[in-house]
């Protein structure tokens, strides 16, 4: 191997990540004057959380009645009991609080007329635990929700005088003994090496969309997160799981925000029939977004696509004052226009359902602590590592996310771990020096990779990948999908031996880039398909042909699947039944969130 030399920093925590829930983590570590540095692949605010475009959670109860308790339920209806009742309940009560904290860093929120941060309706947010009217629980700053709280974080962690490094690529975890003491990391303008020792790593990656055909994500949504960690004998969680969005737009991917039907559109078949009224009666095209993507699927089955090969459906949002559409969804008439040239105030947008979110990943407790489940003990905390945002699986979504309660996620999470990191770490203590075999390791990865002189080219491989996973791990999966796409899966992820890169340039090498992602793609696909073909129910977006009901008896446990090269070894670990505070003391009546069918 070419010997590299490196350059060492030493903070306190490090950072990988600088999306909503790496800048939240990012400030609260600064802000409590721990030495902190964010590593970001791309400019901070050109993360994918900048895309967000609905909205964000939380009981304010601006619009109407609303609660804590409420918006529990729904998060555990919409996971479909797979979610860690202590995680979800920390998520619904530290919303509101979480919320207010951005609007004092200062987001720009869309406002009543009162002058009160303004809440839209969204899929699966409901009041009086499911039995009442949907609520408006969802604060949005109009449809650029994403933009402004990235923009708002950055500017805060700037002015906490947290260090950035940006368009640095995380290649490896450091582990010393059992813990996590850093992260190697390649420069990419200039091709330096550069090695970070920290008392705490935390990764906020961000989701692995892209080991899809068709997603909603960006191109850097490769899991790197998920990548790192199977490398270092670490287990993922829950990976089976993951979410379509109904509205992507059809061809492109690009997203139509939920919120478009939360300000009134909905769906037609090629019958021009509002179809979600017969699925579901009561929430019709706000039912939450597995539910939407299976009967849109259906239709598209069964003979009722629209558009000259009908394989896709419509959204109407043509019926709405142009004012409301203008206020309220301006992103929106924007990406119709360029995605499908389409001029909302006139025409039906065509859409179809596109992997948008990933429910799995590294598992945490709630204060972002990366778990290391072992015989005896299934919450054992692997030291100096934590997760939080879409890397993480805490686990708040189960089976299946609700709308806007993803951004609500990165800041309650990325607070939490802030919060943890101040109780945890000694600022007085000594920081890990540099594990000089551990640092060799890593970098005889990356030279491997850099002169792979194989003959399958990487856009070539990660084009097979994203097929077979889009075509044997989608909306609908069946014994005979999952078991054939696990055997494309395992010959696809041995070609990883075979990769050639064809620039050895060590600046500004694209090439080099998506073959480290591909490198961290494979592992989060194989975990994802290994997963599905071995739960044998139907949860949330979990939705199995020869399994159609959900198997509490059974199944209602977290997936864990460890990943070495093309081998998955699938374990498992308990869901978390206990809130964090009794009822006698204000907590949740229990009986409330107990399992029952979910229907909308
Ligand atoms: C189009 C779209 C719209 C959405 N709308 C909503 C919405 O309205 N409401 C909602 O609640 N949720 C929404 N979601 C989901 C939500 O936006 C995401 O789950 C969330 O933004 C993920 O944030 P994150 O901080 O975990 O990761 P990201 O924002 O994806 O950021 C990941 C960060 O990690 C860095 N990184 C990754 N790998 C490496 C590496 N190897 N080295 C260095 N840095 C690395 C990247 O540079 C980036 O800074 C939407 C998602 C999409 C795709």
């Amino acid at each position: 191997m070419a010997a590299y030399a490196y350059e060492t920093h030493d903070y306190d925590v490090v950072v990988v990540g600088a999306g909503g829930a790496g800048l939240r983590a990012t400030l609260g570590m600064a802000e409590q004057g721990l030495r902190t540095a964010c590593i970001t692949k791309v400019f901070p605010t050109r993360s994918h959380t900048v895309a967000a475009q609905g909205g964000i959670a939380a009981s304010l109860s601006n619009m109407g009645p609303d609660n804590w308790q409420w918006h529990l339920y729904d998060t555990v209806k919409g996971s479909d009991w797979l979610g860690d009742t202590d995680a979800m309940e920390y998520l619904a009560r530290e919303a509101p609080k979480a919320v207010y904290e951005l609007e004092h860093y200062g987001v720009p929120f869309s406002r009543t007329e009162e002058g009160k941060i303004y809440q839209r309706p969204f899929g699966g947010h409901t009041t009086e635990f499911g039995e009442g009217p949907p609520v408006q629980r969802t604060c949005a700053a109009a449809d650029r929700t994403g933009h402004a709280i990235l923009h708002t974080l950055y500017g805060q962690s700037l002015k906490q005088k947290a260090e950035f490094y940006i368009e640095y690529f995380a290649l490896d975890l450091i582990i010393t003994d059992g813990a996590c003491t850093g992260v190697v990391a390649w420069k990419l303008d200039d091709g330096t090496i550069h090695v970070f020792n920290a008392k705490t790593v935390v990764l906020a990656t961000g989701g692995y969309g892209r080991a899809y055909f068709s997603a909603t994500s960006a191109h850097t949504c490769t899991g790197d997160g998920g990548g790192m960690v199977a490398r270092a004998g670490l287990p993922l969680q829950d990976m089976e799981f993951v979410q379509f969005h109904p509205t992507g737009i059809y061809g492109s991917g690009c997203l139509i925000t939920e919120g478009a039907r939360g300000e009134g559109g909905y769906l037609t078949n090629s019958n021009g029939e509002r179809f979600m009224e017969r699925y579901a009666p009561t929430y019709k095209d706000l039912a939450s977004r597995d539910v939407v993507s299976r009967c849109m699927t259906i239709e598209i089955r069964e003979g009722r696509g629209v558009g000259k090969n009908g394989d896709h459906i419509h959204l109407h949002l043509n019926h709405l004052p142009p004012e409301t559409l203008h206020e309220r969804l301006p992103g929106i008439s924007e990406s119709a226009k360029i995605f499908a040239g389409v001029d909302v105030n006139k025409e039906p947008i065509p859409v179809l359902p596109t992997v948008h979110y990933n429910m799995g990943g590294i598992p945490t407790n709630y204060w972002g602590e990366v778990l290391n489940p072992q015989t005896g003990n299934p919450d054992a905390v692997f030291p100096g590592l934590m997760a939080v945002g879409e890397a993480g699986c805490a686990s708040v979504h189960g089976a299946n996310r609700l709308g806007s309660n993803s951004l609500i996620d990165l800041v309650v999470f990325g607070r939490a771990a802030a919060i943890r990191a101040g109780q945890t770490i000694d600022k007085n203590s000594a920081i890990p020096s540099t594990n000089k075999v551990e640092v060799d390791r890593a970098l005889s990865r990356f030279d491997a990779y850099r002169h792979a002189k194989g003959n399958v080219p990487t856009a070539e491989l990660r084009l097979e990948m994203q097929k077979t996973m889009q075509a044997d791990a989608a909306v609908f999966r069946t014994d005979k999908t999952l078991a054939e796409g696990c055997v494309k899966m395992d010959a696809i992820a041995r070609k990883m031996d075979d990769l050639k890169v064809t620039d050895r340039s060590l600046v500004w090498n694209s090439d080099l880039m998506e073959t480290l992602e591909l490198a961290n793609l494979m592992p989060n696909a194989l975990a994802t398909i290994v997963a599905a073909e071995a739960r044998k129910e139907s949860r949330g977006a979990h939705a199995h042909e020869d399994y159609p009901d959900r198997d509490d008896v059974n199944w209602r446990k977290h997936s864990l699947a460890w990943v070495d090269g093309a081998k998955v070894t699938l374990g498992d670990r308990p869901v978390h039944l206990d809130p964090l505070t009794r009822q006698e003391d204000g907590g949740i009546d229990l009986k409330k969130i107990a399992p029952k069918a979910r229907v909308y």
